[in-house]
This record gives C-alpha cells, sequence and structure tokens, in this order.
C-alpha cells in the first residue's frame, strides 16, 4: 500500500479516467497515488446501480483504448450492457495493472492549496490526511455532484428515498410499493421501465419533455466480435477522431432534399435499428444539430413516434418536447420508455403545470395536490460538469476557484486554469468532455495532460500554467462554436450543458462543441507549436526534483 502524502501526482478519483492516469504516471516514473470517495473503483459506474442502469454507448467503444490486449480477452455480452457488468470491467482493470496498492478509499478531497514557493500543491481530505503534490489531477467526473430538487420537507418523508446517484449497494424491492420518480433524463428513462414493473404503482414526475430514442438493445453476434477484434486498432484510432468519439459512419442524405415519403421510410428503418441517433449526432455531414430544417425534420418524426406508441392523448402531449431543437439537451436512449406509460400502474404528473412545492411525511405536494408514495426516486441530475470541482475548496493564485468561476467556467483547452499551475482538469468545461463517450474525452485529456507533465519533467520547468490570454481567447472560440450550432439554444431545453438546471447557476454552454476529432488535432498541434499557450517555469530554487 502505498499511502506516502508526498507524491509527484495526486489524483482525484478513480473512475475510467482516474485509473488511466494512475498507469501514465507511472510509466512517467513518478510517484502516484488515488484519493477516492467510494469504497471501490469505477467512479459513475461504482455510484450508478439504479435498477436499468446500462451504458447508453456501444461499450466495444466505451472501454479503455490503452489496454489492447485486454480488447482481445473481454466480452461484452450486449451493445449496451448492464452496470454490474461495466463495473467488473473496471474492476478487472484495477486488478490486472496492479493499481489498487495506490489507491485510497472511503476518502474525499476538502480543500488543495497552491504553494507559489514550495511549485506545490496542499491537499486535505476529510480524513484529515495532509498530502503534498506536485502535481495534482481532477478526474472528478462531469456528472458527480448529485442534486435534489430545492424544495422543503425531504428530512421529513417517512418513506424510503433515494438518488439514483447513490443508489444502495444491495438490492432494493419495489414489489407491492407506490414508487414515484422525480425526472425524465437518461437516468430514470433506462429506470422507469424497471421499477414500473416491480412496483405497485409508479408516478413520473416529469418538467422538461426529452426526445427518447429507442436503444434496440441486443447481444453481440460472433460475427460482429470477431470483425471488431480484428479492427480494434483501427476503431480505436477512428474514436479519437470522430466527432462524439464513437467511430459509426453517419448516414449519408440529405434528409431535407428528398420526398417526405422517402425520408420516412429511412428514418422508420434507424428508428427501429437503434441508429436514428446518427442522424441527429453526425452534425458535420448531416447537420442535425447545424440545420434547422434537418432538426425539424428529425424532432417531428420523434414527435409523431410519441403520439404513435403513447396510446393516452393527453399523456402523449405532456411527453412531447416542443419549443427546443432536437439533441441540443443530452438525447436519451431508452427501452419501452413511452410503452411504458400504457401500462395501468404508471400515471404522469406534469411539473411545468404543477411543480413540486415540497416533501411531506407521507409523499409529495405539487402546486395543485398531494401525492402519497411509500417511495420517492430522484433522477434529478447533477451540478454538472463544475459542481464536483466548486464543492472542493481549491485556492490557487488567483484565489478560490469556485469564485473565479462564479460568471461561468473558465479554462485553456479543457485542462488548466490561468492562475491554478499544475491542477489539471479531466474532461473540464471548454474541452468536448460530455459532446461525446465519456471514456473516449477522459482518455483524450489524460493523454494531453501526461504530455504537458512529461514536457514540465523533462524541461525541469515543473509549474505548468495556462496564459490568462490564451485562455481568454479559447473560451471565446468554444462560445462561438456553440453560437453557430443549434446548441445556442440549448437552455431553452433547460439542459445541464449549459447549468440551467441549477438554479444560481451561471447559464453559459460549457463544452466545446467543434467535436471530438477537431479537439484531439488542436491539442496535439498546440504541442508540436512548442506549447502555445502554455508557460513552464521552476519552481523556488532548491525544491526541483
Ligand atoms: P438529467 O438529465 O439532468 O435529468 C434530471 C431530470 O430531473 C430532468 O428531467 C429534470 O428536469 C428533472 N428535475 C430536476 N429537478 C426537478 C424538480 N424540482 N421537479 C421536477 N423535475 C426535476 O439527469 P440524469 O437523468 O441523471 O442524466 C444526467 C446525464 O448522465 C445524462 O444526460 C447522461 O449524459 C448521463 N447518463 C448516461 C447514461 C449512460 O448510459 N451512459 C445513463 C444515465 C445518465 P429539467 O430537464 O426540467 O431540468
Amino acid at each position: 500500500m502505498d499511502n506516502s502524502n508526498d507524491v509527484d501526482v495526486l489524483i482525484v478519483g478513480a473512475g475510467f479516467a482516474g485509473l488511466y492516469q494512475l498507469t501514465k504516471a507511472r510509466k512517467l516514473g513518478l510517484s502516484a497515488r488515488v484519493i477516492e470517495r467510494g469504497s471501490g473503483v469505477g467512479g459513475t459506474w461504482y455510484w450508478n446501480r439504479y435498477p436499468g442502469a446500462r451504458c447508453d454507448t456501444p461499450s466495444i467503444f466505451y472501454s479503455a483504448s490503452y489496454l489492447p490486449d485486454l480488447d482481445q480477452e473481454w466480452k461484452w455480452p450486449e451493445i449496451y450492457p448492464r452496470q454490474p457488468k461495466i463495473l467488473e470491467y473496471l474492476e478487472h482493470i484495477a486488478e490486472r495493472e496492479n493499481l489498487y496498492p495506490q489507491i485510497t478509499f472511503n476518502t474525499s478531497v476538502v480543500a488543495a492549496e497552491w504553494d507559489d514557493d514550495s511549485g506545490r500543491w496542499t491537499v486535505r481530505t476529510d480524513s484529515g490526511e495532509r498530502i503534498v503534490a506536485r502535481y495534482v489531477v481532477m478526474a472528478t467526473g462531469t456528472l458527480t455532484a448529485a442534486k435534489t430538487p430545492e424544495v422543503p420537507g425531504l428530512d421529513t418523508f417517512e418513506g424510503r428515498w433515494f438518488h439514483t446517484g447513490r443508489w444502495p449497494h444491495e438490492e432494493v424491492d419495489f414489489r407491492g410499493r407506490r414508487v414515484a420518480i422525480i425526472g425524465t433524463g437518461s437516468t430514470a428513462v433506462q429506470a422507469i421501465p424497471v421499477v414500473a414493473d416491480a412496483a405497485e404503482s409508479l408516478t413520473v414526475v416529469q418538467r422538461t419533455p426529452k426526445f427518447v430514442v429507442p436503444a434496440a438493445n441486443r447481444p453481440l453476434t460472433a460475427e460482429e466480435w470477431l470483425t471488431t477484434r480484428v479492427n480494434y486498432p483501427l476503431l480505436r484510432a477512428k474514436a479519437r477522431y470522430a466527432d462524439f468519439g464513437t467511430p459509426l459512419d453517419s448516414p449519408e442524405v440529405e434528409l431535407d432534399k428528398i420526398s417526405e415519403e422517402e425520408r420516412t421510410a429511412i428514418l422508420e428503418e434507424h428508428w427501429q435499428a437503434g441508429t436514428f441517433i446518427l442522424f441527429v449526432t453526425s452534425y458535420r455531414s448531416n447537420s442535425g444539430i447545424m440545420n434547422p430544417a434537418v432538426n425539424d425534420i428529425l424532432a417531428e418524426f420523434a414527435r409523431a413516434k410519441i403520439r404513435e406508441i403513447v396510446k393516452d392523448s393527453r399523456t402523449a402531449e405532456t411527453l412531447t418536447p416542443h419549443g427546443y431543437p432536437i439533441g441540443v439537451n443530452r438525447l436519451c436512449i431508452g427501452t419501452n420508455f413511452y410503452e411504458t406509460f400504457n401500462r395501468d400502474n404508471v400515471s404522469l404528473v406534469d411539473a411545468r403545470e404543477e411543480p413540486i412545492v415540497g416533501i411531506t411525511p407521507e409523499g409529495f405536494q405539487t402546486s395543485r395536490g398531494h401525492y402519497a408514495v411509500d417511495d420517492l426516486i430522484f433522477a434529478t441530475g447533477y451540478d454538472a460538469m463544475t459542481g464536483a470541482l466548486t464543492s472542493i475548496d481549491i485556492t490557487g493564485r488567483s484565489g478560490l476557484l469556485r469564485e473565479t468561476w462564479s460568471e461561468g467556467p473558465s479554462t485553456y483547452l479543457g485542462v488548466l486554469v490561468s492562475g491554478y499551475p499544475n491542477l489539471f482538469l479531466v474532461t473540464g468545461p471548454g474541452g468536448p468532455s460530455v459532446l461525446s463517450n465519456a471514456v473516449v474525452t477522459g482518455e483524450q485529456s489524460v493523454d494531453f495532460i501526461s504530455t504537458l507533465i512529461r514536457h514540465a519533467e523533462l524541461s525541469g520547468h515543473q509549474v505548468v500554467e495556462a496564459d490568462s490570454t490564451a485562455e481568454k481567447s479559447w473560451m471565446e472560440h468554444v462560445a462561438e462554436v456553440a453560437q453557430r450550432s443549434l446548441y445556442r439554444e440549448a437552455w431553452k431545453a433547460n439542459a445541464w450543458y449549459t447549468g440551467r438546471n441549477v438554479p444560481g447557476k451561471k447559464v453559459v454552454f460549457m463544452p466545446y462543441a467543434g467535436g471530438v476529432g477537431t479537439y484531439e488535432q488542436i491539442w496535439r498541434e498546440v504541442v508540436a507549436d512548442d506549447f502555445r499557450g502554455f508557460s513552464f517555469a521552476s519552481a523556488a530554487p532548491g525544491l526541483q526534483g
């Protein structure tokens, strides 16, 4: 067990990216430690054990690309495997790479303070430990800071309540119980059909209706496995240069230039096959996010599907999204989601018509009435992208990070913040981050960060910082790219990409929407151009090495 309190690299978080960062630090010959809040590895896949939890990016691509031998050995049972299988995969990596001795579990980082003289961060944990590190890598995840609705009374509730992102490790039995699920984002879309199957009754509380497209999940065939394994190196490379980090071929059709009959046939085929999402996300070649006319066609097709599937016309109308383009908040991928609203034991509450105003001992109160339930499930999302960082007292040369970011987050290329030397962000705001297969953008961040650390080490200037002018012009570019696309309307959907789901949070489109591949090119060019926009300096004399 390595629990030295003086290390080269301190990594916060033992999810996909944190584990990869540890292997990279080792390869650089640096001492490293990981601090992890959970009692095991896995990050998102450790915490999210809610009913129906599974990946909604194909796992043959949502997996570690830096372990080519494992690619040949591991077998994913389905296109979108369940949470236990993904957690098993991450535990296997930690075991196989012998990472456990360098990870401290059940421990949260509560503060980090930079010292200019020594060129080191002092990190404090909730167990009272003080760790001094030259480099700190925040692999804290983008969907970590779980939030419940800002209404009073939860402490008075006499039933059981759960947040999907903090689910108990033991199975929760809903048989014979009246359950309510608050929220209809990607998480709820997975949980609702499964809970409806078990519970006596299920009340779903929806605020902003989402577009939900079919997953068409199924086992992978032997032939698919063979082709994937043979082509894995190529597929992994393609993923890095695909707009959304998943190398799927974009449909080559201009939807607004063909007859209605033709396009309905094409869209129907993709809807059934689970590839409808390709039209929305292939925004460069196929303009789902760039061209309002194409977006309207896709949105209208999806709306018609809701009307077709949901039998009660009022429920169908409540579930139908209007007023924002499809794809500007996270597209939900579901199995029997809309069909579940045809069940006798499922009902829908429209929180736009009747917002929840409080939790009571017996259930919840809306502006219109009281709903008695035994169990409350909050699928109410996260203070995304920044919450895990701003909840820690991070003090750099420019003061507290949460104050520096009070007008919205700012980074240079998503990895460093000016005034916070040697504090690296994995999938930070200003990078492609969440507009992607998260494993790919996580690895991309770690590769970039490790390149910066390596250069700092080799040059003997062990303090690396983002120039404030480079950061400012990068953030202007990030805003401009979002503005050019339909993401400029994401706030209308209350999308967490913009922070609008968190009361009081500055509304700004946080990720870089230029595509994963474009970003890969940019950071590699920056490195080749003598690390343009970064400065490398030495710590106080006598403390290096
Ligand atoms: P989310 O998308 O933020 O959804 C939260 C839901 O709770 C929204 O419908 C929100 O409504 C609702 N809500 C919040 N406060 C409410 C209130 N006071 N009253 C009524 N409704 C309220 O969170 P999530 O579903 O956990 O998903 C977050 C992200 O995690 C996803 O977008 C996705 O990126 C990721 N995810 C991935 C997978 C995967 O398989 N890879 C699975 C699940 C989730 P508003 O929309 O009006 O705010």
